[in-house]
């Protein structure tokens, strides 16, 4: 498949915390839309929409589809029909750390369950290495130092490029990096949830994040699509609330949310944005965030997400409109 040539010359890159490695200020997650089920003609769409407009980075789990690793085959089938060629310009991650199999070694975070997960990623995906592998949750029951240790022997087995965790808190987190620097580990990321609506990072992950040097991808930066304005006349037919397998329900759209939905949606038509792009750029405005991770169930879709770089600037008065929303 041909790209399009100037597809670097439309968006600047960041590096990833300390690190050497940069990214787009937008990265695409296929957690959902690239499964068992899903309409491989449009995921092949959406990847190359992706790529055309400079987006390097796919981001992958072993338990995504439904069924659960779909999604990472899916990918796989993609990549090597339509990006033959095209390996050492993408970053692909994928993860463990949620049920992926039968018995006491199918989740969590033990040495057993990390290697044998990614090496079924791999497997999955037909490929040789990640770029970035990450623990994809905190386990209270394995010590950290087995869950990093596994990372580092990872890395040290050529599987993975760097590591990172997702879901970790920050004092956690502070432990996990000084255990890797003390192995000489690459961990650069840290994917949290944050958005509009969820903003503990804010106090608790982010100047962890700061000081020592790492980046940060947050994932569902428009919590699953409340933060566009999709629901704002109803539910749509084809959006995830009424998905019955998506991941986010009826009751997740509650009337306080819908009124700071549709107050939001104000602001960003002052700004000629649709929501969904202010809540990216919203999402960007701290230099510790490195890269939104998206999901999108059409191209359109990404193509309005890829808009909002356009104008990233928020006045200090729109700030705190917002915050008066947020708060309110
Ligand atoms: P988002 O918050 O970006 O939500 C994506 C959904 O929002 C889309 O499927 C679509 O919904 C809607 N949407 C996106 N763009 C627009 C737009 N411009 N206008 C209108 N609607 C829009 O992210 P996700 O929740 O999908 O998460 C993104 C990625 O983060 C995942 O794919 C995964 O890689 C990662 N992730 C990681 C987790 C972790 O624990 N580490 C957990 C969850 C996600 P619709 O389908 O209704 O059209």
């Amino acid at each position: 498949m041909n790209f399009a040539s100037n597809r670097y010359q439309k968006i600047p890159y960041r590096h990833v915390g300390n690190s050497g490695l940069k990214l787009a200020p937008l990265s695409l997650g296929l957690w959902h839309n690239f499964g068992g089920k899903a309409d491989l003609d449009n995921a092949r769409e959406i990847l190359k929409t992706a790529f055309d407009h400079g987006i390097t980075h796919f981001d992958l789990a072993n338990n995504y589809g439904p069924p659960p690793g779909s999604a990472e085959e899916n990918f796989g089938k993609i990549l090597h029909s339509d990006f033959k060629g095209y390996r050492d310009e993408l970053i692909i991650s994928t993860k463990a750390g949620y049920k992926m199999w039968e018995g006491p070694y199918g989740e969590w975070g033990s040495r057993k369950y990390l290697i044998s997960s990614l090496d079924q990623s791999l497997k999955r995906m037909k490929l040789d290495y990640v770029d970035i592998f990450y623990h994809h949750r905190p386990d209270p029951n394995t010590p950290l130092e087995e869950s990093m240790r596994a990372l580092d022997h990872i890395v040290q087995s050529g599987k993975a490029l760097y590591v990172g965790i997702s879901n970790y808190g920050g004092e956690r987190t502070r432990k996990a990096k000084a255990i890797l620097d003390e192995l000489g580990t690459p961990f650069i990321i840290h994917q949290p949830k944050y958005n509009m609506f969820v903003r503990e990072p804010e106090t608790d992950l982010f100047p962890v994040l700061r000081e020592e040097g790492i980046g940060c991808i947050p994932f569902s930066p428009l919590q699953q699509g409340l933060l566009t304005n999709k629901y704002i006349d109803g539910i749509p037919e084809d959006s995830r609330i009424a998905d019955p397998e998506g991941f986010l329900q009826e009751n997740d759209l509650t009337q306080e949310r819908l009124d700071k939905i549709v107050a939001l949606n104000k602001i960003a038509e002052k700004r000629g944005q649709s929501l969904a792009q202010l809540a990216l750029i919203w999402v960007l405005r701290d230099p510790v965030v490195t890269s939104a991770l998206v999901g999108v169930s059409r191209k359109e879709q990404l193509l309005d997400n890829l808009a909002a770089l356009d104008n990233m600037e928020l006045s200090e008065e729109e700030e705190q409109q917002i915050e008066g929303i947020l708060g309110a």
